[in-house]
């Protein structure tokens, strides 16, 4: 894939990825396949402006397990500037950079359907929305009145450039992956293998850390 033709649409998926798990890699590729996506750009964050009390693994190692999840899928690939800058980004300067970058492509960044009730309070949300679609993605079928409440609750400006896609519902999450690994219990088959091998030959997760 030509990664600067134009016209294209580009998935932007930011997120902690502390480890990266198949909840996120079936969430991704719902997207693309849902949103007609030619390419899914993995973000992962320095430090979420939203977890700003806890201190994520090394980049290094993120960045690293992403890659070993991602292999040989040529339609996803990661973006490490967010890593690069070294402090906390918000959503609305890296998507007007990417913007920048890709101005004949269209942007859609994805979310979890949880966090559509906080996209006002955002960094400049309006901005946010003239630059990319939100891809809303609901991942628990019981929640869906939930959902349609918070989508209704938008301002109508912002709920005019929210989709909602659906995914299965994968009870997967990094924190439980984290606590599973402290515990000494199996991460298998909950993030690809060459991920649980990389976790278990850097001694990631251990309480010694
Ligand atoms: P943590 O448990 O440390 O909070 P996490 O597993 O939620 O982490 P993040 O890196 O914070 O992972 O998530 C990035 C994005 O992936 C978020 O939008 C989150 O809602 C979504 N996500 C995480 N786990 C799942 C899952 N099992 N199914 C669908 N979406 C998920």
């Amino acid at each position: 894939m030509n990664f600067w033709q134009s016209d294209m649409r580009r998935g932007i998926f930011g997120g902690t990825f502390d480890p990266v798990h198949y909840g996120h890699l079936i969430l991704a590729e719902t997207c693309r396949d849902t949103c007609l996506l030619d390419e899914v750009i993995w973000l992962p964050t320095f430090q979420s402006p939203f977890k700003s009390g806890s201190q994520p693994t090394d980049a290094r190692h993120r960045l690293a397990m992403i890659d070993l999840a991602i292999a040989g899928v040529a339609e996803f690939r990661i973006d490490p500037r967010e890593i690069n800058r070294k402090q906390v980004s918000y959503t609305v300067e890296t998507l007007t950079e990417m913007k920048a970058e890709f101005p004949e492509d269209e942007l859609f960044f994805l979310i979890g359907a949880d966090s559509l009730r906080d996209l006002p309070s955002w960094k400049e949300p309006e901005r946010i929305v003239s630059l990319a679609t939100i891809v809303a993605v609901n991942r628990q079928a019981g929640q869906l009145g939930r959902i349609q409440s918070d989508f209704e609750a938008l301002p109508e400006s912002i709920r005019e450039r929210v989709q909602i896609v659906n995914m299965p519902e994968i009870g997967i999450s990094a924190t439980d992956l984290r606590e599973r690994v402290e515990a000494k219990s199996s991460i298998r088959f909950l993030t690809p293998r060459p991920v649980e091998r990389y976790i278990a030959e850097n001694n990631l997760y251990r309480e010694s850390q």
